[in-house]
């Protein structure tokens, strides 16, 4: 496993890279209400990185299980059960779903990558709940990203929090480092042991993303190739930032 430590300079485009990519997600967010069909939302975000000279970092990307079938938009857009992954569609939100969305931006050869789960329109309290827990459960994980953690420290962070609400984690789908490659080492679970694995360093960047279920986490793959969901359909969110690890402080990189 090789973590690729990060110069100041490549540090500055991550940021770049990052920046654009939130704006772009923070756009799609915008949109969102009763009656926008993901593929809007899709269009709004490519729009978008696009006018900055930048590309998508998910189009084309390939698919691992399923050769073939590259993945054919800008954000990922997963609705109420599905997890990840979801396939833009012709599909109209309605009031009372809730969407994460997952963005990819590449910026002169580095990529920034972040989610956010959204509710449309007025949701339930169960949701409200679930998005908060999530939420928080990223924020403690960014919190535990200081030198002289290791990465264990990270996962369990992420698995104590959401357990402690009653909510579960996932295991196929993990936070991982980020750079020139959308994927690098080290794959990062939401689920672990404290002390275990690597020490963080200064100049090393990740993507952290709790991704939780109201029920078992057990999942499928829907017959699109690509949208992730829960088995049970019950609900499920995710949240995603990019971020630095300094001296000092965690540094966000994915930030509007
Ligand atoms: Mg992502
Ligand atoms: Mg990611």
């Amino acid at each position: 496993m090789a973590i690729i430590i990060k110069s100041k300079h490549e540090l500055e485009i991550l940021r770049e890279a990052g920046r654009i990519n939130a704006q772009a997600l923070e756009k799609a967010s915008q949109a969102v209400r009763p009656g926008v069909t993901t593929e809007e939302l899709d269009r709004i975000a490519e729009d978008y990185i696009r006018s900055h000279d930048a590309e998508p970092a998910f189009l084309g990307y390939p698919n691992g299980t399923f050769p073939g079938h590259p993945y054919p938009a800008t954000i990922n857009a997963s609705v109420n059960d599905e997890l990840v992954h979801g396939l833009p569609s012709d599909r109209r939100l309605q009031g009372g779903d809730i969407i994460s969305i997952d963005c990819g931006t590449i910026w002169k050869g580095y990529v920034g990558d972040s989610a956010v789960t959204l509710p449309v329109g007025d949701v339930s309290a169960e949701a409200e709940r679930l998005m908060n827990v999530t939420q928080k459960a990223l924020e403690l994980a960014i919190d535990a990203c200081r030198p002289g953690n290791r990465f264990g420290d990270v996962s369990a962070t992420i698995q104590e929090w959401v357990e402690s609400q009653g909510y579960n984690v996932v295991r196929e789908y993990t936070g991982h480092g980020v750079g020139q490659n959308m994927h690098e080492d080290p794959q990062i679970p939401n689920w672990g042991t404290r002390g275990r694995g690597a020490a963080l360093r200064p100049g090393m960047t990740f993507a952290l993303e709790p991704m939780v279920t109201v029920g078992p986490p057990i999942l499928y793959v829907q017959d699109d190739y690509w949208t992730v969901a829960t088995r049970d359909g019950e609900l499920c969110a995710h949240f995603e930032h990019s971020i630095a690890v300094t001296d000092g402080e965690p540094q966000i990189l994915t930030l509007p």
